[in-house]
């Protein structure tokens, strides 16, 4: 399945994500659903040492815009832990946002959000642990650049939403309007 929209908060709180009317904000684009081959492009881009596949891959995700929300006033991405960053030597959310972010024309800013407090990685824990993990662990670093602006906000994948609706909750609190974008949405 391509291009799905689903609702960051309705499936961190477990509720189906892909008819919200309730929570704009939180609506995050999809240019694929995650299955085997999208298993396989994401190890790439994570672990495999190949950030530029996120250019090549960051035209998927602009297809799957729809019009309300190509034309953001600036595009940046979820915050990396500082020690993954290092270990891998780039940060591929980042990496994607960038590519994106020349793909429809729009400013990439990086470090808009920040981590304020170290979190573990997500993928060791269960859906109420990751929750609990991510509660309160964003906050923006740059607060005037996002008042008022329409912020497109990116991660390489989707999985219980937990995150991104923490990150895109921070912006919002900083006045900005916001609308979320993955490559994958892991159901
Ligand atoms: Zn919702």
């Amino acid at each position: 399945m391509l291009d799905v929209a689903v609702c960051a908060r309705c499936l961190r709180e477990e509720q189906p994500p892909d008819a919200c009317v309730r929570h704009p904000g939180d609506r995050v684009h999809a240019a694929w659903v995650y299955d085997e081959r999208v298993a396989l492009i994401v190890h790439a881009l994570k672990f495999g040492g190949q950030p530029g596949l996120a250019t090549v891959h960051a035209g998927a995700i602009a297809r799957a815009l729809p019009a309300s929300a190509c034309h953001p006033d600036l595009v940046t991405s979820v915050p990396l832990h500082a020690a993954r960053r290092r270990e891998r030597g780039y940060d591929q959310a980042a990496c994607l946002a960038e590519a994106l972010a020349d793909t429809i024309g729009t400013p990439y800013v990086p470090d808009v959000l920040r981590r304020v407090r170290a979190t573990r990685a997500q993928s060791e824990l269960g859906p109420g642990a990751r929750r609990r993990n991510v509660l309160g662990a964003f906050e923006v670093a740059r607060p005037r650049w996002v008042a008022g602006r329409r912020v497109l906000l990116v991660d390489d994948v989707l999985t219980t939403g937990a995150t991104m609706a923490e990150c895109l909750g921070a912006l919002r609190a900083s006045r900005a309007r916001t609308t979320g974008a993955v490559l994958a949405w892991a159901q």
